[in-house]
């Protein structure tokens, strides 16, 4: 069974953003740039399945400017087997990234997608779902645990006040929560070996997908400043100071 991950190449978790002046985006000169988070769990867990002996080969794929070859990179020194890159310009939106991987689902023949959740820099949470609905896959989103069994996956789900556990058959997409693993890191030898490894450019295009948008991203602003906060004498201060001016009790 063929495993494909989809990452994303995004700004780094640690790094404080900040939006352009004319407020049509975030600044992305010199950012330090990484794989989504979500993303290197899903790349985790495919491998994790693939050293149990449960896939022959994992194949990371990501969409973006040739700059996302370096995530693709990095994902193979983490263990991944080859790489895909569908060169386009960046922001393709999350209905054409699902057409996308739908259609190297179709040429591959993937028994198993692993995606992040959600990507760190627009929160859309929408890839997973989308790809399942065009292909018309069982899905598994925000898992915190896979097991595959018999020819097919059992998926344990983060959802609100608690877990849920369902069984899917084979081909699904599953998309990675926070708890699903911890992603280890590459060692210089996997690192040098990862140089290797192929990478593959495609174009969407080729992949018969279209990825005009029609939307468009009218401003991007930062949240406001906290004000900062005032030191009460006492609780009593403290609770008139919360009736009267936060007016929350
Ligand atoms: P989203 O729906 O945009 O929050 O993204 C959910 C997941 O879809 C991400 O964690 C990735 O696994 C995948 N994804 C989204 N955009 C891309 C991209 N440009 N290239 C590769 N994978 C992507």
């Amino acid at each position: 069974m063929k495993i494909l991950v989809a990452v994303k190449r995004v700004v780094d978790a640690n790094v404080k953003i900040r939006v352009k002046a004319d407020n049509s985006g975030v600044e992305l000169t010199n950012a330090k740039m990484a794989i989504n988070p979500f993303c290197e769990i899903a790349v985790e867990e495919a491998i994790r399945i693939k050293e149990k002996g449960q896939a022959d080969e994992v194949i990371v794929v990501s969409i973006g400017d040739k700059a996302c070859q370096e995530q693709i990179r990095t994902s193979l020194a983490l263990g991944a087997d080859r790489g895909i890159h569908v060169e386009a310009e960046d922001g393709v939106q999350p209905l054409a990234v699902a057409k996308i991987l739908k259609a190297l689902i179709d040429k591959e023949g993937i028994g198993l997608v692993l995606l992040g959740k959600q990507s760190i820099d627009s929160d859309n949470n929408q890839v997973a779902q989308m790809l399942a609905a065009l292909g018309n896959m069982p899905q598994g989103t925000f898992a915190c645990a896979v097991e595959l069994t018999d020819g097919k996956v059992k998926v344990t789900r983060e959802i609100d006040g608690g877990e849920q556990t369902v069984l899917l058959s084979l081909p699904a997409v599953i998309s990675s929560d926070l708890r699903l693993n911890e992603p280890r890191y590459a060692s210089l030898p996997n690192i040098m070996k990862a140089k290797k490894k192929p990478i593959d450019t495609v174009t969407p295009a080729d992949l018969g997908v279209n990825t005009a948008s029609g939307l468009k991203i009218i401003a991007v602003e930062p949240p406001p400043a906290r004000s900062a906060g005032v030191k009460v004498a006492d609780v009593d201060e403290l609770i008139s100071k919360l009736k009267t001016e936060a007016k929350v009790i």
